[in-house]
């Protein structure tokens, strides 16, 4: 037996390591089993190049837990170390590397991944460190024992099969790690999709031929050819979505799915599902899991991919994203900068296939894609300027348009004075109807608005497509919407206008500084609530990114009297009493809030019982 000092500056990486890491303590057995599979891939290549010319065999990592003997063990039949190998990369290479990682770790707690602390992550829930490894190119073998002090012992040892057997003697603070159920859980977190077949436990298998007996079998916790490491030609869409169960149980199935695969300028393969998304995006963003050669790192992927593309689900797996580097270095990586934006180009390219391809299965779909397409034109430039081919607006006749074919529908008849092609819309055609009824009845058309993110697109659009406008029905009488100079004439006097204007400044008192008296057309209603675009939209804007300006509270809207309506023009003229007409003005001003559904409370409850006397006198 020989024993040695690890290195010299070591004294206190073994301390460092457990309490800078605690947090991330799990992660362990991540670098372990990689590290097995590692080996046992390196055999693999090894064998094919003819390097390696012995019998391969049943190659797995095998874990196993001792809850007496409290020892955790990951076994593989990988490449082995010598003698002189285990002196180097254990007590060398594997050593730095910590070394390497604490230093970065304790500048920037912030490290995505936490990759690269590798074997001596071990440390972090034992006391005692075994190794004992037969080298493929054979004896003798050798055991090194470190006990969490730099001292280390390395020793000749017997061992029969070819590969390494790490073994923890877990601390007594750690002792959760001897729990089945946690290292299932951990299994199942880190290692479900490595390359090489995992076992842990065992389970009951029908014995074939025999009806109910049943034989006990080592339990593989992983599939080691995932979906995405497949080519696309092999694969069905059952497949695509079955491994979305496997991912995201209990989900709806996806809308679609893009298979990526590249090997230049980078690497990366993976699948990305659109999924069925609800109306809280929050909920459903970050849901995509990245993997660097199958082993799981993270699920915070908000640097790699661009913001709009978190509202994907599925998996990225590349070696090429820097993984033990802090985020703000993320985002200035070039091969993050690249990675990104070729996703963002890929699913611009599947959006405008599906486009071109299937129209009417793309404008079915619109509902639950809008959501993905209106976020990236938001907040992306680059996919503004490509989806502005295949953005859709629907309208109340569920027509479909594209910004080209809408600008052509509305040129005629809903272009204002400052040449602006007016859109109208509405986010809720059942509150809305008699506003979308007069706008209609004047020959315009009106688009739904159904996503939350519909504000914000519009006020892009307004910057981006400058000859349009956006107005909600309600923002405006019809007329003014579109703004064309042009104005009906008052049938009335200027002393009946007076008067008018009088009555309803003592009927609605206190909403007297809202009235505006316009001449409309007979037809549009007496009196109408309109809501300025302007004031309002900033409103719900402030309101969805969770500012408060102050604004919330406070409610923008007009009240419009239109003297040309024939109650205004001659009923009310015509009547009797002061309290009389005040009465009907107020009554008036009710339909409107009601219309709007402003009228609440006591305001309502006195609306009825006015409504119930009319009726009876
Ligand atoms: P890394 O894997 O990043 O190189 P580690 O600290 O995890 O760093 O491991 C250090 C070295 O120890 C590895 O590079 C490898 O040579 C060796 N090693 C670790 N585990 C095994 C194993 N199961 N079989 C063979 N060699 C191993």
């Amino acid at each position: 037996m020989r024993e040695g000092k690890i290195s010299v500056q070591t004294e206190n990486i073994f301390p460092i390591i457990k309490q800078f890491l605690y947090s991330d303590q799990e992660i362990f057995l991540r670098e372990l089993v990689s590290n097995a599979v590692d080996a046992t891939q390196k055999l693999k290549t090894l064998s094919s190049k003819g390097e390696y010319q012995g019998e391969l065999g049943d190659l797995k990592v095998e874990i196993q837990v001792d809850k007496e003997a409290k020892t955790l063990s990951i076994k593989d039949y990988g490449i082995g170390l010598s003698v002189e190998e285990a002196e180097k990369y254990l007590n060398q290479v594997a050593f730095s590397s910590a070394q390497e990682f604490i230093e970065k770790y304790q500048a920037d707690n912030a490290i995505i991944g936490h990759f690269g602390l590798g074997f001596y992550s071990a440390f972090m829930v034992a006391d005692k460190v075994v190794v004992e490894s037969l080298s493929r190119n054979g004896g003798p073998a050798v055991r090194w024992t470190c006990d969490g002090n730099p001292e280390y012992t390395i020793e000749e040892i017997e061992k029969d099969d070819r590969g390494t057997i790490v073994t923890l003697h877990i601390s007594d603070d750690a002792t959760e790690y001897l729990e089945d159920a946690k290292i299932s859980e951990l299994l199942e977190k880190y290692c479900k999709f490595l390359p090489v077949p995992i076992e842990y436990g065992t389970e009951e298998i029908p014995v074939e031929g025999e009806d109910d007996k049943t034989e006990s079998q080592p339990r593989t916790i992983n599939n080691p050819e995932p979906l995405w490491k497949k080519s696309p030609a092999d694969l069905t869409d059952e497949d695509y979505k079955s491994f979305y169960q496997e991912l995201y149980p209990y989900s709806q199935p996806p809308l679609f799915w893009i298979h990526l695969n590249i090997d230049y300028p980078f690497n990366l393969t993976g699948v990305l599902y659109f999924p069925k998304l609800v109306n809280n995006i929050e909920l459903q963003k970050n849901k995509i899991h990245l993997y660097s050669n199958q082993v799981f790192v993270t699920d915070e992927v908000k640097e790699i991919v661009p913001e709009f593309l978190t509202l994907l689900h599925g998996v990225i797996d590349s070696p090429d994203i820097p993984l033990n580097v802090s985020r703000s270095y993320l985002q200035a990586d070039s091969n993050v900068k690249k990675i990104s934006s070729y996703i963002s180009k890929k699913v611009s390219e599947k959006l405008k296939s599906l486009f071109k391809e299937d129209r009417p299965a793309y404008e079915e779909k619109w509902s639950q894609v809008g959501t993905l397409v209106k976020y990236g034109m938001i907040t992306d430039d680059k996919f503004y300027d490509r989806a502005t081919d295949y953005l859709i607006f629907k309208n109340t006749e569920d027509e479909h348009f594209t910004i080209e074919e809408y600008r052509d529908k509305v040129k005629e008849h809903q272009t204002n004075k400052h040449d602006k092609k007016v859109v109208i819309y509405t986010p809720d055609a059942a509150a809305h109807h008699s506003y979308i009824t007069s706008v209609r009845d004047k020959g315009y058309d009106v688009i739904i608005s159904d996503s939350p993110l519909d504000n914000h697109l519009y006020q892009q659009l307004e910057t981006k497509e400058s000859d349009f406008l956006f107005v909600r029905v309600d923002s405006a009488t019809p007329d003014q919407l579109i703004d064309k100079d042009e104005k009906a004439e008052s049938v009335l006097s200027e002393k009946e206008e007076k008067k008018i204007k009088s009555i309803f400044e003592k009927g609605l008192d206190s909403y007297k500084d809202k009235l505006q008296l316009q001449a409309l057309s007979p037809t549009d209603h007496p009196v109408i609530i309109t809501k300025p675009e302007f004031m309002r939209r900033m409103q719900e804007m402030q309101a969805m990114q969770g500012m408060d300006m102050g604004m919330n509270q406070m409610e923008f809207f007009d009240i419009i009297v239109n003297t040309n309506h024939p109650l205004i023009a001659q009923k009310m003229t015509k009547m009797r009493g002061a309290e009389k007409k005040q009465d009907f003005a107020k009554y008036l001003f009710d339909l409107a809030r009601l219309n709007q559904k402003m009228l609440t409370g006591n305001d309502l409850t006195e609306f009825i019982q006015r409504s119930l006397q009319f009726m009876e006198e």
